[in-house]
């Protein structure tokens, strides 16, 4: 069996006309224009492209974009004010602190700190007490991207055994809170979890998100089953470096019904939904009815 390949690049800029659209519709009916503040401390490389590009996209959709960049040693009271000077300005609907944030800074504090109806990237303690109990949250952008992608491959994704390989706050647990909301029946692997491989030949759906270059091979994939691979890592190839995920996509493509690809993947879904979210809690904070088909 050759999977079907789950175009994460085309789902997401799909998804980025339609966010286009509404925001175009939002000026023009109500003179309202969505803003998205990116706050990063310090030089991190791989942040500093990230939020580049989140800034790129978020104005190619027609929102405002505001980026707050701060010296690495930038003390935690000061970064506590500038969040609180975002909680407080109208024309911010959306802040994202880009992490990892430097060492002596307590991540959690930072961002419990941002207000939840602007908590876009959905990681305020808040936003996950909501998604756990099954209420309206801003939900984490990469597993959101997952289960729309997921939901639209599948339809109903009721019944079916979702295995997530992964369990960090950003990812695995969201991802896993996700697909039990959707009725999967699910279940979390780990670093400690016994006979991984067995576990995942049991999956209908299969999430990896590990951080450990293709170390999901085809034979741990239930024939039939959907691939869904978050990993991004660089590995050296000659004297360049690639990405790749966390599953082996050749051997894997072999059996699976279908697979993202690293990268196109899963990878352009979490801006195209950060922007969603960021349209999401414009809409919430006027009093307009949420835009269809861009949250859950
Ligand atoms: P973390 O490092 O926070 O979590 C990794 C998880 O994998 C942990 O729960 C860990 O278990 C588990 N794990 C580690 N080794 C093994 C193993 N041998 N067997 C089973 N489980 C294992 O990573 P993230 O969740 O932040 O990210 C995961 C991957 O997804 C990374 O490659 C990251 O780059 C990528 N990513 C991609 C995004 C995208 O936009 N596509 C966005 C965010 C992340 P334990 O808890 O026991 O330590």
């Amino acid at each position: 069996m050759v999977a079907q390949i789950i175009d994460g690049k085309a789902f997401a800029a799909k998804m980025r006309d339609k966010i286009a659209a509404q925001v175009a519709a939002l000026k023009a009916d109500h003179g309202i224009t969505p803003g998205l503040a990116v706050v990063l401390v310090g030089q991190d490389p791989a942040s500093q492209v990230y939020v580049r590009s989140k800034g790129k996209q978020t104005v190619e959709v027609g929102m405002a974009s505001f980026e707050h960049r701060l010296a690495a040693d930038t003390s935690e009271a000061e970064l506590l004010a500038v969040i609180d000077a975002l909680n407080a300005d109208p024309k911010i609907h959306g802040i994202l602190v880009q992490l990892p944030l430097p060492d002596h800074l307590d991540s959690d504090l930072v961002i419990n700190r941002i207000d939840p109806a602007k908590d876009v990237d959905g990681f305020h303690i808040s936003n996950v007490g909501l998604l756990g109990t099954g209420q309206k949250a801003m939900v984490p952008c990469t597993p959101l991207g997952c289960l729309m992608m997921l939901r639209a491959h599948h339809g109903s994704l009721s019944g079916l055994h979702a295995v997530v390989v992964g369990r960090s706050n950003i990812v695995g647990k969201p991802m896993a809170q996700l697909l039990l909301g959707d009725s999967c029946t699910v279940t979390i692997a780990h670093s400690r979890t016994r006979n991984l491989a067995e576990i995942c030949r049991s999956a209908d759906i299969l999430v990896a998100a590990v951080g450990r270059p293709e170390m999901i091979p085809g034979e741990w994939v239930k024939p039939g089953a959907t691939v869904m691979d978050v990993g991004i890592n660089r590995v050296a190839d000659g004297a360049k470096t690639r990405l790749v995920g966390d599953v082996d996509f050749d051997s894997a493509a072999a059996v699976a019904g279908a697979i993202t690809p690293v990268p196109g993947g899963v990878g352009p879904m979490t801006i195209a939904c950060l922007l969603a979210n960021t349209l999401t809690a414009t809409c919430r904070a006027n009093g307009l009815p949420e835009p269809e088909g861009l949250t859950v």
